[in-house]
């Protein structure tokens, strides 16, 4: 009788029969790479959880890399957003590091022209002071002389930074494919796991859902599962933008009278999925969601269905034809967001770095000689960064470095 007890009351993973419980690694019911916070350690078995993080659930984050570049988006658990390399830019080829700067490829950090007599002219093409020290040694040793000879002879001298800017970037956005949709389902099929346990997920009502998640499987993709090109209901696409972000993720799973089971899946605010986990002879009336900003990883809900309701019939009715149409108008959305947070961002890092040439942290500004200094700075350098008009800046070389001096 007490065994009998005991094997109830063992949680199994959705996909296998391996148990799951208080020691399994977490799944993050909303990939991690898009901003997921909300985790479970109650849906999926670590082994599972490994083989769908090396294989599904790596497309969609792949294919979206550029936006989450773009964007400067932190995974959930607050890894810096990807960098991108090989980007056609009209400027050449470059990559842009995880901060979005760009850098050009192929280029050498420094070239060497002999004068003659042991003369030499030397030219960095650098981004940072730090990069050029990094690259003083390389010199150094390319010439044949210490490092110590080397600084000893620029030292104190003036040279002059060039700003440039990669102009436009040539570059797709394209997300879908079976294995994306497989991620999504198997997203899907863990949410619901929070609210309804993995005992009826493992009913042969979720079995094709399952195996599709598994093995993948072209019938399924095709029979039960749809690319929405709808615009959402009204308010809720309201309240999903105040409370979500202008490129909110959602998750939300619905089951109806007869546990028809529907699952809807809208990743950055750009494409979605309607997704049929089990047609019928699933839990009966649940209604689940998650919401996440992954422009702000920390802005997301795992029980959004309590505010907001997406109707059944809306949810089994999806619609593909405007797709062209309607992720044409969404893209561009996207990008006019994009100028917008880049201008900010610039406009931010201007004001940090001549703020920082200035003042100490905790300094007052006032308006003497110093701060009406500041503000000329602060104004050129934005007029020349908004425009990305190509700037030169003259400083002076020293060694070692100084705190607030670049
Ligand atoms: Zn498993």
């Amino acid at each position: 009788m007490i065994r009998q007890r005991l094997l109830q009351d063992k949680v199994l993973c959705i996909f296998c029969d391996n148990e799951v419980g208080t020691r399994t690694k977490p799944e993050h019911i909303l990939l991690d790479a898009l901003g997921g916070r909300m985790t479970t350690k109650w849906a999926d078995c670590n082994h599972c959880n490994q083989s769908f993080g090396g294989t599904i659930d790596k497309v969609l984050p792949e294919q979206l890399r550029m936006l989450r570049n773009m964007f400067q988006m932190k995974s959930g658990s607050g890894q810096p957003p990807p960098g991108l390399s090989k980007i056609l830019a009209s400027t050449g080829t470059i990559t842009l590091d995880s901060r979005g700067r760009p850098k050009r490829v192929g280029g050498k950090p420094f070239t060497i022209t002999p004068l003659g007599n042991e003369r030499y002219d030397v030219s960095f093409s650098v981004d940072s002071m730090e990069e050029f020290r990094k690259y003083v040694a390389h010199a150094a040793a390319a010439i044949g002389v210490t490092e110590d000879h080397f600084w000893a002879k620029i030292e104190g001298q003036y040279a002059s930074f060039q700003n440039e800017y990669p102009g436009t970037l040539h570059t797709r956005i394209q997300c879908g494919g079976e294995e994306v949709v497989r991620s999504m389902v198997k997203s899907s099929l863990v949410l619901l796991a929070t609210r309804v346990g993995t005992m009826p997920l493992k009913d042969a009502a979720f079995a094709q859902a399952r195996d599709f998640v598994v093995k993948g499987s072209e019938d399924f993709l095709q029979c039960f599962t749809t690319v929405d090109a709808r615009d959402f209901p009204e308010s809720a696409y309201q309240y999903l933008l105040e409370n979500h972000g202008p490129m909110f993720n959602l998750i939300y799973v619905r089951s109806d009278d007869y546990g028809r089971t529907l699952a809807y899946y809208h990743a950055f605010n750009i494409a979605s999925w309607q997704m049929v986990l089990a047609e019928k002879g699933g839990p009966r009336n649940i209604e689940i969601g998650l919401a996440s900003d992954p422009l702000n990883p920390a802005r997301w809900d795992g029980d959004l269905a309590a505010k907001v309701s997406l109707d059944f019939d809306w949810l089994n009715a999806p619609d593909g034809s405007r797709l062209n149409d309607v992720s044409l108008a969404r893209v561009s959305t996207v990008l006019k967001l994009h100028q917008d947070v880049s201008r900010e961002r610039t406009i931010h890092n201007v004001l940090n770095d001549v703020l920082g040439h200035y003042y100490d942290e905790g300094d007052m500004i006032e308006m003497d000689e110093k701060g009406r200094a500041a503000i000329i700075e602060i104004s050129q350098k934005l007029v020349a960064a908004l425009m990305q008009i190509p700037t030169k800046e003259k400083f002076l070389l020293r060694r070692s470095k100084q705190p607030g001096a670049e």
